[in-house]
């Protein structure tokens, strides 16, 4: 299991001084963890946040940079293929229920509708097994079961 970090721990990582910048950098994407004093981190997702990471669906291809995470309403998504946050999809099944998970013919995408969310305008719309650990993989996979059998 992964430690957490605080505000000072995550704001040295990023090499800023200010709370606000802080803030700011949490609208733009770095996830956080609780508010205020209790706000947490995870040093690993602060450490991507600066250098970005390669979207399992660049194959590779990194010549226009690396992605990130991008705020769309109140969930991320990745900068290259617009794909949900795995651990937002996760937060989001946990809280609304698998019905929000909808197939689609590829095997590896699908779709997910929130609430307030019509187009890609207002927040994510799909999202990419390819960016899935296989414990993310997982914990779906657990909350999809768990709906059925109940
Ligand atoms: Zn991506």
């Amino acid at each position: 299991m992964e430690e957490y970090i605080n505000n000072k721990k995550a704001m040295a990582i990023l090499g800023i001084k200010s709370l606000n910048t802080l803030k700011a950098k949490i609208k733009e994407g770095l996830k956080c963890y609780g508010d205020g004093a209790k706000r947490r981190f995870k040093e690993s997702e602060v450490k991507a946040f600066i250098d970005g990471f390669e979207c399992p669906r660049m194959n590779g291809n990194t010549q226009f940079g690396k992605a990130h995470w991008e705020m769309r309403g109140e969930w991320r998504c990745c900068s290259h293929c617009g794909s949900m946050n795995p651990d937002d999809v996760i937060e989001a099944v946990e809280s609304l229920g698998p019905q929000i998970i909808k197939g689609t013919t590829k095997f590896y995408k699908r779709y997910i509708e929130l609430p307030g969310v019509k187009n890609v305008g207002d927040g994510p719309i799909k999202f990419y097994t390819q960016h899935f650990t296989e414990d993310q993989i997982t914990k779906i996979n657990e909350l999809i079961k768990k709906e059925i059998k109940n």
